[in-house]
């Protein structure tokens, strides 16, 4: 992916070493470029909490020389939907169900997994910054807090009054908001109804324990226990040794807190909120380790009018252009899309000048999917909250999982590019 080497070597400069920052990263190397990310925290901090890597997200990262299977990622292969009264909903076979969702895209070339976030870091630093990798290698800076970005400069000023320059600037910084308003000064994130607890159980201890063993024996799998206005998510990772628990709530009802991210929980609220779910969902949660619980609360925010600055020296990726609820699982799959179009769009680039031009192709490319999927997320999450326990289940998956997971961005972006070029030509001759 991404072979088809620039003319013109640029320097790109990457505020936010994340999944979309570093998946950036590793397409920009591949198209020839030099990258350069710049990352506020002073090492790698992703900590235990795991991700859903969708095939639309798998496809583009197997191309890219990641595959998550490498590093532990458990194949997704069943789903079981559950009231939180412990009633049964569905027991799907979800491998053979949303195969069938891929119809003649990139079926049997990618596969829907579940890894730890940590995990997943590891591999995308590995492939950015390699020197056996296609490309110059590219170079993470921690401790590096970025304060602002001149969008007409390419320039970033960071917190310690030191600037860096560069031909291109990517705002790769998630839902903090520094080179945002370059775009639209206005623009604010809010917090959204929900927040969410995280953690994660050994599967030895769900087997140790007679409460829990039968229903966590079965490997592979992803279960959701609703009620009306939160659900309990588990999904396995680490090769299956790992219970990855996500537990949305309303926001009112807990004390989640926006930036204190490596504060622990208050165990006893997570206790409360979910007491009237079924005792083996209890007995797990009572196993949650009260060092590593968190509580996150879940951000939104109103749509950009666009993912790029007018003045065309800076783009927006992932969640810093559509911050993403969790309730399709597809916000970090958007950030890996907007990172691959981006190295598409950067490659067979004649000259800086072409900058602008490339990146309006890459608003193009990114801007509609990424926001009708967001549109989707909130459906999802509101419908949740609004409806009986039943139409929430059927609603998460069989209306809206079948837009995304067909989609494979590099071909997309590459046929967008095509089109340009080629009526260039035309209009030469
Ligand atoms: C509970 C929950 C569950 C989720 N589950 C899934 C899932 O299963 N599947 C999925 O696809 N998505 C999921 N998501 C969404 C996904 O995590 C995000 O959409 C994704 O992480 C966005 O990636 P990003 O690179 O844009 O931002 P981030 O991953 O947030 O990375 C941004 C980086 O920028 C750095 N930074 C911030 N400010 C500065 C600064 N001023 N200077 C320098 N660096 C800075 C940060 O330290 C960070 O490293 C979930 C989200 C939540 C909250």
């Amino acid at each position: 992916m991404g072979h088809t080497k620039a003319a013109v070597q640029l320097n790109v400069l990457i505020v936010g070493a994340g999944i979309g920052g570093l998946t950036a990263a590793i397409a920009l190397r591949r198209a020839g470029h030099h990258v350069e990310l710049f990352e506020s925290t002073s090492g790698p901090s992703e900590i235990g909490a795991a991700i859903n890597i969708c095939y639309n997200a798998d496809v583009l990262l197997r191309r890219l020389g990641v595959n998550v299977a490498d590093a532990g990622g458990v194949r997704m292969e069943r789903l079981r939907l559950v009231k939180a009264s412990g009633e049964l909903l569905q027991d799907q076979d979800f491998l053979k169900d949303s195969q069938a969702f891929l119809k003649d895209s990139h079926r049997y070339q990618s596969e829907y997994r579940l890894t730890l976030r940590a995990a997943l870091h590891g591999q995308l630093r590995e492939a950015a910054t390699s020197h056996n990798g296609h490309g110059p290698p590219a170079k993470v800076s921690y401790g590096r807090s970025v304060a602002s970005v001149d969008a007409e400069t390419a320039t970033i000023s960071f917190t310690n009054g030191s600037t860096a320059q560069g031909d291109l600037v990517i705002g790769a910084y998630g839902v903090t908001s520094i080179a945002r308003k370059q775009i639209d000064a206005k623009i604010r994130v809010r917090n959204g109804r929900h927040s969410a607890f995280r953690f994660l159980v050994s599967e030895k201890e769900a087997l140790a324990d007679s409460r829990t063993a039968e229903w966590f024996a079965m490997r592979n799998t992803m279960d959701i226990w609703y009620s009306g206005d939160s659900k309990v998510v588990m999904y396995r990772c680490q090769n299956n040794e790992l219970l990855n628990f996500v537990c949305v709530h309303p926001a009112t009802k807990s004390t989640a807190i926006a930036g204190e991210w490596h504060r622990p929980a208050d165990k006893s609220e997570l206790l409360e909120i979910f007491s009237e779910f079924e005792p083996k969902v209890l007995a797990m949660l009572e196993k949650a380790d009260p060092k590593s619980l968190r509580v996150y609360p879940l951000f939104d925010m109103e749509t950009l009018p666009s993912f790029i600055s007018p003045t065309g020296r800076l783009a927006l990726l992932g969640d810093a252009a559509h911050p993403f609820l969790p309730h399709l699982a597809q916000g970090g799959a958007m950030a890996i899309e907007d990172g691959v179009s981006l190295g598409v769009m950067m490659s067979r680039l004649e000259g800086r000048d072409e900058i602008p031009e490339r990146l309006k192709l890459y608003n193009q490319a990114r801007y509609e999917r990424a926001t009708l999927i967001q549109e989707y997320t909130r459906i999802v999450g509101g419908d949740s909250v609004k409806s009986d326990e039943n139409s929430a289940a059927e609603l998460s998956l069989n209306e809206y999982m079948q837009y995304p997971y067909p989609h494979d961005e590099q071909r997309a972006s590459e046929a967008i590019l095509h089109k340009c070029l080629e009526s260039k030509q035309t209009a030469v001759y």
